[in-house]
């Protein structure tokens, strides 16, 4: 082909890409906003409506309240043109979700079943995963992927976990899954499967850290909208961060690690209670005792966090599992703890609280091919 129509070619495509990720930050758009906004002209415009339209990218759906003229089309992208599923796997359940274009996350849900490394398990993970596709109706074509985080560090290359010890994964790998599935597949730590929703969550952030409260704690670093894997991979594993030489053991078989004051687990066995009783009872007020496990809670967090800040000036993003039970009350106690013994006062804006609880790896693993998608347009 000759050089003018190549380059034809790839300006028709940059004009496509053009409107697509107009339409798409806009989230609802006329052809005479494109039309202005891009600067490009209205035939050009018309032209890849109509092909993004026909492709199924887009939809024109109700009008603009008119100024005077004609009524303007309302156009918008179509979310659900495709979906990634996304999987967090636990010791003992998996969470599953669909998410669509925008990063919702369309349908989560929880299934019961204890991690084995056995073929018996994967073979059982893929069928759950094909039930809630076939439940929910979604078309093959449109699944982008299946993107699994899992506790542990895993490899480079995203093949494999290289350090399971809470699992007793080591070594699962990624086609121990995909085998089973006629989908591309992709494997996540989780705490970095968190820091991408966290991201994809908040856009202004240039760098940011991430404390994963889940059942097990996790951590990330972020930087220049990048998050650090380090040289083998365990970057932002602030779970082994160590507290207090004498403290209880950690599953890692060293004493006083974060995870043992600041893991959802820890904040059980301190209390005999389950997460989901312990908060309802402790925001009654009645139990000091509670008020107490809370309290110390809290203070190994700032603590943490407190350091955490000095390494990295950045805010600093409560996510997973127990985010959502953090109060206002809890964020300005953090905060006075934080600050009494902080050389450089963290603001209240620098500390933030994620929304998604026990969905955010699954959710956060999803955005993998929902990113990709994006770029590829
Ligand atoms: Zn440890």
């Amino acid at each position: 082909m000759s050089e003018k129509g190549l380059t034809t070619i790839h300006l028709k495509k940059i004009n496509r890409a053009k409107v697509y990720h107009y339409i798409y930050r806009k989230k609802r758009t006329s052809k005479l906003q494109i039309v202005q906004e891009l600067q490009m002209g209205l035939s050009t415009v018309s032209q890849n409506l109509n092909l993004l339209e026909e492709e199924g990218l887009i939809e024109r759906n109700g009008y603009f309240a008119s100024t005077g003229g004609r009524k303007a089309q309302a156009i918008q992208i179509v979310p659900d043109f495709r979906l990634s599923i996304g999987l967090g796997i636990l010791k003992n359940m998996l969470h599953i979700t669909a998410v669509d274009l925008y990063g919702n996350a369309l349908y989560t849900d929880t299934i019961s079943l204890p991690y084995s490394h056995t073929a018996a398990y994967y073979e059982q993970v893929a069928g759950k995963i094909k039930e809630f596709i076939e439940k929910k109706k979604y078309e093959e074509q449109k699944i982008l992927g299946i993107s699994i985080a899992t506790q542990g560090i895993i490899s480079s290359d995203n093949t494999m976990v290289t350090y399971g010890k809470i699992m007793n994964n080591t070594g699962m790998q990624l086609k121990d899954f995909s085998k089973y599935l006629p989908y591309p597949c992709h494997l996540e730590h989780d705490s970095k499967s968190a820091a991408c929703l966290e991201l994809w969550n908040h856009p202004e952030l240039d760098s940011a850290i991430i404390l994963l409260l889940n059942r097990n704690l996790g951590g990330a670093v972020i930087t220049n909208r990048q998050i650090h894997q380090g040289s083998a991979m365990h970057s932002g594993s602030i779970e082994h961060m160590c507290m207090n030489p004498d403290g209880p053991l950690c599953y890692c078989k060293n004493r006083g690690c974060l995870e043992t004051y600041c893991s959802a687990n820890a904040l059980e066995h301190a209390c005999g209670l389950s997460i989901k009783e312990f908060f309802p009872l402790l925001r009654e007020n009645k139990s000091p005792q509670l008020t107490q496990i809370w309290k110390d809670y809290l203070k190994h967090l700032a603590f943490a966090i407190k350091n955490l800040n000095l390494v990295i000036d950045a805010p600093i993003i409560l996510s997973g599992y127990l985010a959502p039970y953090i109060t206002e009350e809890d964020i300005g106690y953090l905060l006075t703890q934080i600050n009494s013994s902080s050389p450089f006062p963290l603001d209240k804006e620098q500390l933030l609280t994620g929304i998604h609880g026990q969905y955010t790896p699954a959710i956060g693993a999803a955005l993998f091919y929902i990113e990709q998608f994006l770029k590829s347009i």
